[in-house]
């Protein structure tokens, strides 16, 4: 759990939000809206701060958690991957129904500890969104790369039609890649909104 004196790049910035009505510091002010004291704007210090975020979305508060269980099951896909095969082959059905039961446990696990981070439904679609942001992400990169050697090839031979099926997966990739940029704003806005809600009175 983050600490009250723990520094935080949030706090870096949450303490220089100027009210956007009146310019007045808004430091100090506790919540994820406040009124202004000065001219009583209502201020979403949420969206105030996502717009002034200017480091990678992944260092806000807890969105290292909320990737715990995509990240456990891309992992457990990739292991498995490797290990199952031989494992058929040998018909060693059991084992293989316990590895699997025993990974799903712990990805049950993470998707319970990311609903205790944000103490309400929130961290669970949340984590959902982080599913489809790594599917998307590896998607965009693997893609990316297919794309480009399938163009480079395609032109060589001078063969246009795979040239154009090439640049349709570039596009499609780059596509996919923003899609995901999107979807760590989508969780970084709340992992930033959890945060000014629990924010201690200091
Ligand atoms: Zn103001």
């Amino acid at each position: 759990m983050m600490s009250a004196t723990e520094s935080n790049p949030l706090d870096a910035v949450r303490a220089d939000l100027a009210c956007p009505a009146c310019g007045y510091n808004l430091r100090g002010l506790i919540g994820a809206v406040v009124d202004c004291p000065e001219c009583g704007q209502a201020c979403d210090i949420t969206q105030l701060l996502t717009r002034s975020w200017d480091k990678p979305w992944f260092h806000a508060p807890n969105f290292n958690r909320v990737c715990l269980p995509p990240a456990w099951a891309a992992l457990s896909a990739v292991a498995l991957l490797v290990l199952v095969g031989p494992m058929m082959a040998r018909r060693a059905t059991l084992a293989i129904a316990m590895i699997a039961a025993g990974t799903l446990a712990v990805w049950g696990l993470l998707w319970v500890y990311a609903w205790f981070v944000f103490q309400d439904l929130r961290g669970v679609w949340v984590t959902a969104v982080a599913h489809l942001v790594i599917a998307a992400v590896t998607l965009g990169l693997v893609g990316c790369f297919v794309g480009f050697i399938t163009t480079g090839v395609s032109v060589l031979q001078a063969e246009w039609g795979m040239a154009l099926v090439g640049l349709a997966i570039l596009a499609g990739s780059v596509l996919s890649l923003w899609a995901g940029h999107r979807g760590e704003r989508v969780i970084a806005r709340q992992c930033i909104k959890r945060y000014l809600d629990r924010r201690p009175t200091s």
